[in-house]
């Protein structure tokens, strides 16, 4: 096998794509294939980061819930980006085919599945959805969740028989193929040190080359550093480790029957069934980077807690990448300046997004497509620096940390409610039995809930799209 190809010589192109990951592979091969020059400048190898850790869940939508998107941008603003998204998924379906990459083992439905009780919101989730967003989703009452997924943890669900998984680690590496076939030229081992943009002709510095181009892209993530560290300021890095356990055999089956991928509202886990019966399972997260090594029990316990029927699993392999989270939870896609254009911050939901991004991108360059402007209302914003990282750590786990107990409270609550309905038929038993009346009915603790009349019809912020 030859080595990594290592730019030495220098090079005149029409677009310069810093990062071989998801987003940089997916704007090479849409260049490349409207007929640009394209030379990718990747520091390590392709999908060294996230993009080939990543679990290959593809769902529409973004990280920023649909509400919070209506509420900055307006409904109809906030449909065609909706659209846009759906679009970066179509996208990796056309493209995850086995003929165009072997291996990619494509397969159908994602269940984002709720850690509290909350059947209104769910109704209110599938209107907008369904009905606003032209989505198709089935809501998924509990006794359906839990035939599928035999825990207590979970309520309803939100079923997207429309979504899949692909194997990730192929995806990325399949793109970078198809990319090299469309004649763009991809460069590992070449970190890019500097970049000046003000010119028409636009000048890259690596160590051992310089590059002239019309069009730089920016799509290091939270890597890029130096060639634009006003940008990588803007991103959070946040690392998320995944494992996937040994074989489980037909025990498996007492616990999970689900085929697709299942994420939980409160962005705590994310999992699904690889190879028949393993689980593959990510959940962890901090804000600087450890060794994936050093989660594994963590991830273990995580699977017992939720499915106490598997016991503490052997881990086979646990992995980890840095994802890039936005202040406003959207991705970063667009011009900065003439010729300079950036497509990051794609948070755990990277897949449909980065491939939406590449197109629009090689587009917007190559045809003048302007949708990126879309966009444009999520500014580069400041995440805060060191400070910010730990802010970050503290409120993801905040957010982590009462999701789980809003979790643990609504499985009192049911269990207070089963309790009380066996009692309530014990009595009228008892009092069938000696010729009485029952006693009024009184509400089990917890279960008090006020009035409510129609659903707020947007979705709340506890509720990620996906990974
Ligand atoms: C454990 C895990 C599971 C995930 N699961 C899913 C999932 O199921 N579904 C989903 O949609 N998303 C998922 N994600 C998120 C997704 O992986 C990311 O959002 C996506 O891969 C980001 O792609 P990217 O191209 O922007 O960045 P990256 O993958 O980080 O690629 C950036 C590349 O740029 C290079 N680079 C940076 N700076 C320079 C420089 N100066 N010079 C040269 N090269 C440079 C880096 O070396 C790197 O290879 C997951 C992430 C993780 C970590």
């Amino acid at each position: 096998m030859p080595g990594p190809l290592r730019l030495s010589f220098d090079l005149d192109v029409d677009i310069c794509v810093i990062g071989a990951g998801l987003a940089g592979l997916t704007v090479a091969l849409e260049a490349a294939r409207l007929g640009a020059s394209v030379a990718v400048l990747e520091a390590r190898h392709v999908g060294w980061s996230a993009s080939g850790q990543q679990l290959g869940t593809v769902l529409p939508g973004y990280g920023l819930p649909i509400g919070d998107m209506i509420a900055r941008v307006g409904f109809e603003d906030a449909r065609e980006l909706w659209s846009l998204s759906k679009q970066g998924a179509e996208y990796i379906r056309a493209t995850a085919s086995e003929e165009l990459i072997p291996g990619v083992a494509l397969s159908e439905g994602a269940l984002e599945v709720s850690n509290v009780d909350a059947g209104d919101q769910l109704i209110s989730r599938l209107q907008t959805l369904g009905e606003d967003f032209e989505t198709e989703v089935e809501g998924w009452q509990v006794d359906r969740v839990r035939a599928e997924l035999k825990t207590d943890h979970y309520f309803h669900g939100v079923y997207y028989p429309k979504a899949f998984q692909i194997d990730g680690r192929n995806y990325v590496h399949g793109l970078a193929a198809l990319a090299r076939r469309a004649g763009a030229r991809i460069f590992e081992d070449t970190p890019v040190v500097s970049i000046d943009p003000s010119g028409i002709r636009k000048r890259i510095v690596t160590p051992s080359a310089r590059l002239r181009a019309s069009h730089i892209v920016l799509a290091g993530n939270v890597h890029l550093g130096a060639p634009s560290r006003r940008l990588s300021e803007t991103l959070l890095p946040v690392w998320r480790y995944a494992a996937v356990t040994a074989p489980l055999g037909e025990r498996l089956g007492d616990a999970i029957t689900f085929k697709g991928s299942v994420t939980d509202t409160g962005g705590i886990d994310h999992f699904r069934i690889v190879h028949g019966d393993r689980l593959m399972w990510a959940s962890p997260e901090t804000t600087w980077a450890a060794r994936p090594e050093r989660f594994a029990s963590a991830i273990q316990r995580r699977i017992r807690t939720i499915f106490p029927q598997l016991g503490s699993p052997e881990i086979a392999e646990v992995w980890g990448g840095a994802v890039g989270q936005t202040v406003h939870g959207m991705p970063q896609i667009g011009q900065l300046r003439r010729g300079l254009w950036v497509a990051s911050g794609f948070g755990r939901q990277g897949l449909n997004t980065s491939a939406m991004a590449g197109q629009l991108i090689a587009r917007s360059i190559l045809w003048g497509d302007e949708r990126w402007r879309l966009f444009s209302p999520f500014e580069l914003v400041w995440a805060g620096g060191a400070t910010g990282r730990v802010a970050g750590y503290v409120i993801g786990m905040w957010g982590r940390g009462s999701s789980a107990t809003a979790g643990a409270l609504a499985r009192y609550r049911e269990r207070a409610q089963t309790q009380e309905r066996i009692r309530e038929a014990r009595l009228a038993e008892a009092n069938r039995q000696a010729g009485t009346r029952p006693p009024p009915r009184r509400s089990p603790p917890g279960s008090a809930r006020p009035a409510r009349s129609r659903p707020p019809a947007a979705a709340s912020s506890s509720e990620g799209e996906g990974e």
